[in-house]
């Protein structure tokens, strides 16, 4: 798996396709074709979605919303009446359809409506379930992935132990190693 699918929760995996938000802003959704490549690598779909601006516009639109509100939820703080509207509104669309077929393989079907579905509901029940108390910010300095908690003693500090957890243990090895220096 890609460093980009390790959130626990697809809203969440999808919030952080805008990485260092407060700084950098990399944008790994930059076109339509970004977009379809993701869906199927994220699972929700099997096969890609042809995707114009016009989807990536709305998704995009999508992703913001659930950031916000997750991020509100972090800092117990209201969110807004227009993000809950769009996330309701998104949802109440028919989500992805699964097909078994009978080889056992499963088939994941949808229009970008159906995969924004899946995404809102996947942010619904999110925010108003048990992961949403364990949603925690990634400890990295200028890192603003979301995640959920699943650890054991909830210890969990990093988006990504091989990449924000190793670096993070690197520069304050060196923040000691300068300390003890002097
Ligand atoms: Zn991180």
């Amino acid at each position: 798996m890609e460093s980009v699918y390790l959130t626990g929760r697809p809203a969440l995996d999808f919030a952080a396709t805008l990485r260092w938000r407060a700084s950098l802003r990399e944008e790994l959704l930059a076109t339509p074709g970004d977009l379809a490549a993701w869906a199927v690598r994220a699972g929700l779909v099997t096969e890609p979605v042809p995707a114009g601006p016009g989807d990536l516009a709305g998704l995009l639109r999508l992703r913001e919303t659930i950031y916000r509100m997750v991020t509100a939820r972090l800092r117990a703080e209201p969110w807004s009446e227009e993000d809950l509207d769009a996330l309701h509104d998104a949802a109440a669309a028919p989500p992805v359809t699964l097909h078994l077929a009978p080889d056992g393989a499963l088939r994941r079907a949808g229009d970008w409506r159906a995969v924004a579905s899946v995404l809102a509901r996947d942010a619904l029940d999110l925010l108003g379930g048990p992961d949403a108390a364990r949603v925690r910010r990634c400890a990295a300095e200028g890192c603003t992935r979301l995640y959920v908690d699943h650890s054991r003693g909830h210890t969990r500090r990093w988006c990504d132990m091989a990449e924000c957890g190793s670096k993070s243990k690197a520069a304050s090895y060196r923040r000691r190693r300068a300390g003890t220096a002097r």
